[in-house]
């Protein structure tokens, strides 16, 4: 089936690693460091009114909004003036974040998983989060990693893929992309020319207005163990 494939993409959030408890981790992690360093903010807000205030920020700044890093950064930092603290700490705040953003504890089948395809196929991750993989358990999985904030749009924007393609060499159509997420994953991937697999790891039903991936795996055994039937060309 995919014989013609040269290089895999792969989503990362919820793809590689579960993201909720990461970013509840994190913004705890962030929390408590506003706690120390900035309480007047954090006897204003709660966590969840900074959520809403970043949320809401990323909605009116249409330009930034890809780059959530930038988005939490400003939103802090107007926060915090407004508190009457520098607005420099933001980006302490944001570094507190980030240091937790990255400590993911990817599913027990992707470093092997990972490993068996590493050599056969040129490795790409795509992020629309802000994970930084060089800090990650993943730092030696792949060949090259993309980030929505360094490409300048989030996915289904296919930025990322042109950019994948442009740095490999590998055209699209000699690509694999894998994700959980059918429209900004599947639908977005193969609106480029790229094949694609849906990681499926909840057994979610597909959403029936979509065409189905052209795989569809419940974790990366599943797409190592179909790659090896599908001898490349
Ligand atoms: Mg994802």
């Amino acid at each position: 089936m995919f014989g013609h494939v040269r290089a895999i993409c792969f989503d990362l959030d919820d793809t590689l690693w579960p993201c909720v408890p990461v970013i509840r981790a994190a913004e705890a992690h962030c929390y408590a460091w506003l706690q120390r360093e900035a309480p007047r903010l954090t006897e204003r807000y709660a966590p969840d009114d900074l959520r809403a205030h970043r949320i809401e920020f990323g909605r009116r700044q249409p330009q930034i909004a890809h780059d959530l890093s930038e988005v939490r950064l400003r939103s802090l930092a107007a926060l915090l003036e407004d508190a009457g603290y520098p607005v420099a700490l933001a980006r302490g705040a944001n570094d507190a974040f980030r240091d937790a953003r990255n400590r993911v504890t990817p599913y027990p089948d992707v470093l092997d998983g990972l490993a068996r395809l590493r050599g056969r196929y040129t490795l790409v991750s795509v992020t629309n989060g802000n994970a930084q993989i060089e800090r990650t358990p993943l730092h030696a999985s792949f060949d090259l990693s993309l980030t929505a904030a360094e490409v300048g749009a989030a996915r289904p924007d296919p930025a990322m893929f042109h950019t994948a393609s442009a740095h490999t060499g590998v055209p699209l159509e000699a690509f694999l992309h894998v994700g959980d997420d059918p429209e900004r994953d599947v639908e977005a991937a193969r609106r480029v020319g790229m094949s694609t697999v849906w990681v499926n790891r909840d057994d979610n039903s597909w959403p029936p207005h979509l065409r189905p991936a052209d795989l569809e795996v419940h974790d990366l055994a599943g797409l190592v163990e179909n790659l090896d039937q599908s001898p490349s060309v």
